[in-house]
């Protein structure tokens, strides 16, 4: 038996209760523990003296208490102060036991641990971790930096550090228990320390070590072990591209139908840009193997990935496979259903529409025509899928603005629509949130192909950024718009993310300009109202009976009314770059030129500012991100929404972004050469969540 494999509960110290605990955390066997790593250190190695003391440090002092003080304002506090003959210090307790009140006694020698603040009376210490000492030499230090351990409620750094300590023990007892999988060559390129000597530095690291290094993790043995744990990240979604690879899939043949391409491509009002013909070729090429497509289009908003989309519904309306299209939201999903009933109105198919309100007899008869065959197009929201919604034959899939859904979402769709050994294709599409770096790892069970050109004719976006005091004459500007016959969104943000606050501004600032635009029509759009309201608004605003239209965030994305090219985003300081480029998005969509006015809040932060300054400057997704990225800069992780909820332990995709081409080499010499070397990985990093990898 593998005692690294055992349950934790074999350690001492750790009971039933505890068991509980550590599972929450992803703790379930010792070798967990192993890479339960640190998210940060405190240096207890060296003792300061007071007079090097500066606002910031965590550091360990130690000396003569001068004299004590409570403080009787508000509540009862006890300030104590020290001295160790370089200088002063205060101390601060907002409670405090009656031992403590008797054992803080002028003249008594102390040490203790805290972050060094302004106070009152220089500086301070609040709530130190403190020891009575007999002796000023007592003071006990560590011989390294003390790890600070990820908890949840309940759990305490002793308790993991004692229990981190067991582990590393049993571990140095049997070191072959765990595998470094790093090939040696990759090892050595890149000069990262073996396994071993990583998990020993990084759970106790030497006291030469600095702490900065450590935090923006420079030091090799992070570096390390970060690039390990991306690299089972992107293993794992590889190998579950292989297996989806090993599924049979409808060969959706390309000669016969070539009349009905034809006909399909000439009816369009547009001609083709260069980027959509080149996808069109990748999806055809996917669709006559014998394996489903996987195939992501990432184009940026406006560069027109529905008609692409409908091109490959083309080719499996044509084999006699039926298609399934999901959209994020309702409204998205109703103007799909508009455009596609448009498009193959002369097929004899159905276009249906099928979301969770739709119920009773419509509902009845929607399944039922996909049951036998008659319709040969679905669009709806996830409702889609969730519901006992039986095929006929069903041989593409289709996820439009994919990084509103989940991987998990992502990865559960590939099992609809399986018969016997088959699977549908699957197309997935996104308007490129994140940097092409990160796009790398986090969609590596896909293929990718890009749609980077807009079509023709379009003006870019002039954005700018504007306080809302100025907000008068921006009303005087959709007076002026909206008499030059052009339309006008306004979107109202809210910090919450609540649905029903959101539409009550929306609400609001809907009335307060009907009444200040007394000959604009405004109408008001947001999520809480019924599907058949939306859909007769946008309806509405698409036949230029609506003016203005007030929105939430619901208009995020998808939504095309070319005529619409002014657009006032309020609070835009509230929202992320990507999503606000999304919103941006819906106007620059025709001929004319186009306007966006962020209209902020004062007073706006350095870094409120120079993140709405990209947006200003810029009108291209990729560089967007690209900018976002670095001006979040090492240290701050990524929002789980922008990285399609990869959850990560230690590697950092903003900091660690320079080993994504590493990795990606790693990975194809792993799969060639060491595939046993996978699982043990992904389990290793994964760990529950490997699951996934399955499906
Ligand atoms: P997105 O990529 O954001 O989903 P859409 O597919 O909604 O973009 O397309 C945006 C607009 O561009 C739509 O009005 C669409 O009809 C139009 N469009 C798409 N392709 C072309 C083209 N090649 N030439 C002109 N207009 C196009
Ligand atoms: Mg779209």
């Amino acid at each position: 038996m593998n005692c690294l494999n055992q349950s934790v509960g074999k350690l001492t110290g750790i009971g039933a209760q505890t068991l509980n605990r550590l599972e929450k955390i992803g703790i379930r066997k010792v070798q967990d523990l192993l890479f339960h790593l640190p998210l940060r250190y405190e240096d207890r190695t060296q003792v300061y003296p007071i007079s090097a003391l500066r606002v910031g440090m965590t550091v360990l002092v130690r000396g003569r208490v001068d004299f004590i003080d409570s403080l009787p304002r508000g509540r009862k506090s006890l300030v104590c102060r020290i001295s160790d003959g370089t200088g002063f210090i205060s101390l601060k307790f907002f409670h405090f036991t009656a031992n403590q009140n008797n054992s803080l006694k002028p003249g008594a020698l102390m040490s203790c641990f805290a972050e060094v603040r302004h106070g009152f009376a220089g500086l301070e210490m609040v709530h130190p971790d403190y020891q009575i000492i007999y002796n000023l030499d007592d003071v006990i230090t560590e011989a390294c930096l003390t790890p600070i351990y990820p908890l949840t409620d309940g759990l305490s750094q002793t308790l993991l550090r004692k229990a981190v300590k067991q582990a590393l023990t049993l571990w140095n007892n049997n070191p072959d228990l765990l595998i470094d999988w790093i090939p040696p060559s990759t090892l050595k390129k890149y000069a990262y320390p073996s396994l071993t000597e990583a998990l020993q530095t990084l759970h106790a690291p030497n006291k030469t070590m600095s702490l900065m290094a450590l935090q923006n993790g420079s030091v090799p043995a992070l570096k390390r072990l970060a690039f390990e744990e991306l690299l089972a990240h992107h293993l794992s979604l590889r190998l579950s591209r292989n297996k989806i690879k090993a599924w049979q899939a409808p060969i959706f043949g390309q000669d016969p139908n070539k009349a009905i391409k034809e006909q399909f491509l000439s009816a369009l009002p547009f001609k083709l840009t260069g980027a959509q013909q080149r996808v069109i070729k990748d999806i055809e090429t996917d669709c006559e193997q014998a394996h489903p497509m996987m195939r992501l289009i990432q184009g940026d908003v406006g560069s027109g990935k529905t008609i692409v989309s409908a091109y490959a519904a083309l080719l499996a309306l044509s084999a006699d496979y039926q298609v399934a299209i999901m959209a994020p939201t309702e409204l998205l999903a109703e103007q799909h259903h508009r455009n596609f009933s448009l498009w193959f109105k002369n097929f004899q198919t159905k276009v249906v529409f099928l979301t969770g309100q739709i119920k009773g007899n419509a509902r009845k008869e929607i399944l039922q025509s996909l049951a036998e065959g008659s319709a040969g197009i679905i669009i709806g929201t996830h409702a889609l899928f969730q519901e006992s919604v039986n095929f006929h034959r069903l041989g593409l899939v289709i996820i439009d603005e994919q990084h509103r859904f989940g991987v998990h979402q992502r990865m559960a769709l590939r099992q609809k629509g399986q018969q016997g050994n088959t699977r549908p294709h699957q197309l997935v599409m996104t308007a490129t949130p994140i940097p092409r770096t990160l796009a790398m790892l986090q969609y590596s069970d896909l293929d990718i192909s890009i749609i980077d050109e807009l079509p023709p004719g379009r003006q870019p976006i002039v954005t700018s950024v504007i306080p809302a005091e100025r907000r008068p004459a921006v009303i005087d500007r959709i007076n002026h718009w909206v008499a030059k016959k052009r339309q006008v969104y306004w979107v109202c943000t809210l910090i919450e993310e609540s649905d029903v606050l959101q539409c009550e501004a929306a609400e609001n600032t809907a009335e307060l300009l009907t009444l200040a635009l007394g000959n604009v029509r405004v109408a008001l759009i947001h999520g809480r109202m019924k599907s058949k309201e939306k859909d007769s608004i946008m309806q509405a605003f698409k036949n230029h009976q609506i003016d203005l239209l007030v929105a939430t965030t619901v208009i995020e994305v998808g939504v095309d009314v070319p005529n619409a090219s002014l657009m006032i985003i309020e609070n835009p300081e509230r929202l992320g770059l990507s999503q606000l480029h999304q919103l941006r998005g819906r106007v620059g969509r025709g001929k004319d030129d186009s306007y966006c006015l962020l209209m902020y809040q004062s007073p706006l932060s350095d870094t409120a500012r120079n993140r709405l300054g990209i947006l200003r400057d810029s009108n291209d997704g990729f560089v967007i991100a690209e900018k976002d990225l670095e001006l979040r800069g090492p240290g701050e992780m990524m929002g789980t929404r922008q990285t399609g909820a990869i959850n990560l332990k230690i590697a950092d995709l903003a900091r660690d972004v320079d080993l994504l081409e590493a990795i990606q080499q790693t990975t194809e010499q792993i799969l060639i050469q060491a595939p046993q070397a996978i699982q043990p990985l992904c389990e290793r990093w994964l760990g529950a969540s490997t699951e996934y990898a399955e499906v």
